[in-house]
């Protein structure tokens, strides 16, 4: 985060503040309208009940005319009802604009990191800001939340300062009569303009002085920062549910107090010591201008009345009036220094959001072909991770021959996935080309490239969602192709026995009924998300690394079957798992060492493939391969 040592310029103030209303605009329309009806409502209503209130009173303690009072007293009724009721529906409207806002305000964040560069979501660097950002929300509503709070209390302070100055004027313009003698020194307009100024002063300390507090509540921000992220790593960790074995079988627990006594949870934190010094200071010399500040316009208006410039009621008035515009005043000023020291916040997230999308630029649409004609080749491709100084993937060239099985394969670390997040376009390489039906893929619209690809990645993820959905990636979609593709998958026993079949909930997260599946019975789920996807290429990167090679070999051969006409590309460091393909292309240290059918590979006695083979081989000797390829 900018420190709050830099310096921060109302220009700078209005600037990243107005960006801000445009982007929540475009985000949550009628976010801000609600925000100001709530804020103007809220501020003006009181003085309808001051103003009549006053009117009341001065007809009871002068004339006492019935037929005057009665009108007043149904109208004071009346219009307190209707306000009350008008407030009151306002505030729960801007309630539940509230929850939409948040979910919305997400939304713009969620929809930055989806549009990013992938090399750039891979950064610590982003990560860290994007967590600086989440937490200066939750520590204390900075960033967007703490902007349209604001200005609510703007309009809120606007609406109100304009209602107090309406009820107010004739507190210094009605004048003390020749007859009070020396207290004629109140219509005297210097004393009229000194005393609004002493008045204007007061009220601005308070404010001026919780600004102050405001501002050192923030620069703990930066300090409370490590804290804040030791607090979410560990705060939480007894409630989650995949940790409790290790927690209980490691005394996991006593690390997390430990850190989070040494850094979060702890009295003398940069904060708690702030609160006891200059924090609460500043708050209670806030609170002692206020107090001042209504004992100097009781006095005022108070002598006002005493020396005969208008009745007991109208002190009710000006009193009330007088507070109103002093409060806010106060509400405005505060207002203005929040939004002030808002401006690091949104720097961080206007950082955040500026990371340049550089990689997915392209806009041609790729052919719509039902043949499936799709040839993607790797022309001299070379590529090293960012920040890193070693080349990952060194002068690759293979092409994919179309409708064919490739294997790729070779030992961990060589460049297996590296070369497969190349092909989604994950990364782009730094040499090198390579093509989708002989044009470079960044030319391509990111979208319709990706839609050619259907992955079953290592670490895949699935829902908490039900079961059909999670194999469709949508709510609506086809039953019976989704029926298929699981049991094409080799689900088709586990769906029989799903208490609701395709809506089975997957995981109890949401339902208490929902069903939790295997490490294996996930990943047929996951693969047959792939065939439903139903793309030209398909590829399967070690997605069963955590099965024995056999099941793996198992797997692997089936898919061979249900892919079809696809291309296909199974990864694999096991080298029994792929000898079934038409082509294999051996990595190692991110290249390609060796390309051929498996006969073809292990007759070269010295080559790597034949070297990774042999090394294997006591695997697969013991029993017969249950698969004959
Ligand atoms: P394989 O899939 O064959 O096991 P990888 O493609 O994952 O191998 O890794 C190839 C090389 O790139 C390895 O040296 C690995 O350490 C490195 N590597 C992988 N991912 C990253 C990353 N995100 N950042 C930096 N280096 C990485």
């Amino acid at each position: 985060m900018t420190s709050k040592s830099d310096k921060i310029t109302m220009r700078e103030t209005l600037q990243i503040h107005w960006r801000a209303f445009k982007d929540i605009r475009r985000y949550c329309p009628g976010a801000f309208g609600v925000s100001v009806l709530y804020g103007t409502a809220a501020a003006l209503s009181p003085y309808v009940t001051v103003y009549l209130s006053a009117r009341i009173i001065n007809e009871l303690a002068g004339a006492r005319r019935l037929e005057v009072l009665g009108p007043l007293a149904i109208l004071a009724v009346a219009s307190g009802a209707l306000l009350t009721f008008v407030t009151g529906a306002l505030l729960r409207w801007k309630t539940a604009k509230e929850a939409e806002f948040l979910e919305r305000k997400n939304r713009l964040f969620a929809d930055k990191m989806l549009s990013m560069d992938f090399a750039d979501i891979d950064k610590v660097e982003t990560h860290d800001l994007r967590s600086q950002i989440a937490q200066s929300e939750t520590w204390a509503g900075f960033g967007f939340y703490r902007f349209w709070d604001q200005f609510e209390k703007v309009a809120q302070g606007l609406a109100g300062i304009l209602g107090a100055a309406v009820l107010t004027i004739s507190l210094f313009t009605l004048p003390v009569p020749a007859s009070a003698g020396t207290f004629t020194v109140l219509n005297r307009p210097a004393f009229i303009a000194l005393l609004v100024l002493a008045l204007a002063f007061t009220a601005a300390l308070g404010p001026l002085c919780d600004n102050r507090a405001m501002d050192h509540l923030a620069r703990c921000a930066e300090n409370s920062r490590f804290g804040n992220r030791v607090f979410h790593g560990f705060g939480f960790l007894a409630d989650d549910k995949g940790r409790g074995m290790d927690i209980r079988m490691y005394g996991q627990q006593k690390i997390a107090r430990y850190y989070m006594e040494k850094e979060s949870v702890n009295g003398s934190s940069a904060l708690a010591r702030a609160c006891r010094g200059p924090i609460g200071i500043w708050a209670a010399l806030g609170s002692c201008a206020s107090a001042i500040l209504t004992g100097l316009i009781y006095l005022f208006v108070c002598v006002k009345a005493w020396a005969g410039a208008f009745g007991v009621g109208s002190v009710t008035q000006y009193v009330g009036a007088v507070s109103a515009l002093a409060k806010n005043m106060g509400v405005l000023i505060e207002a203005m220094g929040v939004l002030r020291s808002n401006v690091p916040f949104m720097r961080d997230i206007y950082q955040f959001l500026d990371i340049p999308n550089q990689m997915y630029q392209g806009s041609l649409t790729t052919e719509k072909r039902s043949d499936r004609q799709y040839e993607v080749e790797f022309q001299d491709v070379s590529f090293k991770y960012p920040g890193s100084s070693t080349w990952a993937l060194r002068h690759v060239n293979i092409k994919f021959r179309i409708g064919r099985r490739m294997a790729v394969v070779g030992e961990n670390g060589s460049g297996k996935t590296t070369f497969i997040k190349l092909l989604c376009r994950l990364y782009d390489p730094q040499e090198g080309h390579i093509l989708l039906n002989g044009i470079d893929i960044r030319k391509y619209n990111y979208r319709d490239y990706m839609a050619l690809f259907s992955v079953v990645f290592q670490d895949f993820q699935l829902l908490a969602q039900p079961l059909g959905a999670n194999v469709a990636g949508a709510q609506d979609y086809d039953r019976t192709r989704a029926e298929k593709a699981l049991i094409d998958a080799g689900f088709g026993e586990r769906l029989a026995a799903m208490p609701a079949g395709l809506d089975t909930m997957l995981y109890k997260e949401f339902a208490e009924d929902g069903v939790d599946v295997s490490g294996g019975e996930a990943q047929k789920i996951a693969i047959a998300r792939a065939l439903y996807k139903d793309a030209p290429f398909i590829i399967l990167d070690e997605p069963t690394a955590a099965l024995d090679p056999i099941a793996e070999a198992e797997i692997y051969a089936k898919f061979n079957d249900i892919a079809g006409d696809k291309t296909a590309v199974y990864i694999s460091h096991r080298l029994s798992s792929c000898k079934f393909c038409d082509e294999i292309a051996v990595f190692d240290h991110g290249q390609v060492v060796q390309r051929g059918a498996h006969e073809q590979l292990l007759a070269d006695e010295t080559g790597k493939y034949a070297q990774l083979w042999h090394a294997q081989a006591q695997y697969y000797t013991e029993a017969p391969s249950p698969v004959e390829v």
